[in-house]
C-alpha cells in the first residue's frame, strides 16, 4: 500500500513553468485527503509558490500532507500548521567559488555545442543558491510568451537528444558536480550526490516511511534525465509522457483509496 505518492513538476503536473490545470490541481486535493504527496523539481521554490501553491486548497489539513522539494531536492519545505506558512527543512547550498565555476563551465559548454539560440527571454544562467541552471531560451519565456513559450519550449529538444549532448559537453568540465539535463530546455547542475534520489532519502528520513510506501511518477525517467535516480534507489515509479498521464494514474489512486 502506497503512502506518499511523489511527482515530478514540469512535464508531470503541468507544462513546464505552468500553473496546475484545473483539472490536476482538483485531483491533488482529493489525493492529499489520503495520501501524502511530494513535489520534487529542478524549479525553484518560488516556482512552486506561483505554479502549485496558488492553484491548491489553503486548507491546513491538507497542506500537512505535502512536501515541497525544489531545485532537485537540493531544499526541503513542509507546512507549519501552527504558523500557517512554510518552513524551510534544510538547503544544500553553494560556495561563491564553486557557483563561479559552475556558470563559467555552463556558459562555456552552451557556446561549444552550437545550441545557443539569437532569441532568449529573461536569464539564461540562473543561480538558485543550491543549484545553478542553464535554461537555453531563457528563464522567461512562458512567463513572456505564455502558451507560445510552452510550444517553443516543447517543441526545441522533443527527444531530448539536444540537452543530453549539451550535458556531455559541461559534465567533464566540472567533475566534482552533477549535471543533469532537467526540464525541455534547461541543465541542473547541484552538488555532487544531490539529485532527487537525495530528495527522497531525506523525504524517507523525514516522515518515517520505507522505499515500498512511495510510488513516484515523471516525465524523465530516463538514463540522462532529472527523474532516473528515483526509480534507480529502488522506489516503484511510473513514467509519464505529460500531465494526463498523470492525471489518469491519480484518479486511479483516488478512486480506490
Ligand atoms: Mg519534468
Amino acid at each position: 500500500m502506497k503512502k506518499l505518492i511523489a511527482f515530478d513538476l514540469d512535464g508531470t503536473l503541468a507544462p513546464s513553468k505552468s500553473t496546475l490545470p484545473g483539472r490536476m490541481a482538483e485531483l491533488m486535493n482529493q489525493l492529499l485527503k489520503s495520501h501524502q504527496v511530494c513535489i520534487i523539481s529542478g524549479g525553484k521554490y518560488e516556482l512552486f509558490q506561483r505554479q502549485v501553491l496558488s492553484q491548491l486548497s489553503k486548507n491546513a489539513s491538507l497542506l500537512t500532507n505535502l512536501h515541497l522539494m525544489p531545485t532537485s531536492g537540493t531544499r526541503y519545505y513542509s507546512y507549519d500548521a501552527n504558523a500557517s506558512d512554510w518552513k524551510l527543512n534544510y538547503a544544500e547550498d553553494f560556495t561563491a567559488e564553486d557557483k563561479q565555476q559552475i556558470i563559467t563551465a555552463l556558459q562555456e559548454g552552451l557556446d561549444e555545442s552550437g545550441y545557443a539560440v539569437d532569441k532568449t527571454y529573461g536569464e539564461t544562467i540562473e543561480d538558485r543558491d543550491s543549484q545553478i541552471t542553464l535554461s537555453i531560451l531563457g528563464q522567461e519565456i512562458v512567463a513572456e510568451l505564455g502558451e507560445e513559450g510552452v510550444r517553443i519550449k516543447e517543441a526545441w529538444d522533443p527527444d531530448g537528444s539536444r540537452k543530453l549532448k549539451i550535458r556531455a559537453i559541461i559534465a567533464p568540465k566540472i567533475p566534482n558536480f552533477e549535471v543533469r539535463a532537467a526540464g525541455a530546455t534547461s541543465i541542473d547542475v547541484t552538488k555532487p550526490g544531490v539529485d532527487k534520489a537525495y530528495g527522497m532519502n531525506k523525504l524517507m528520513a523525514a516522515t518515517g516511511l520505507s522505499m515500498d510506501e512511495i510510488l513516484f511518477m515523471g516525465d524523465k525517467i530516463m538514463p540522462g534525465g532529472n527523474d532516473y535516480a528515483v526509480e534507480q534507489m529502488g522506489i516503484e515509479s511510473i513514467p509519464v509522457r505529460s500531465w494526463e498521464d498523470t492525471s489518469y494514474a491519480i484518479e486511479a489512486i483516488v478512486k480506490t483509496a
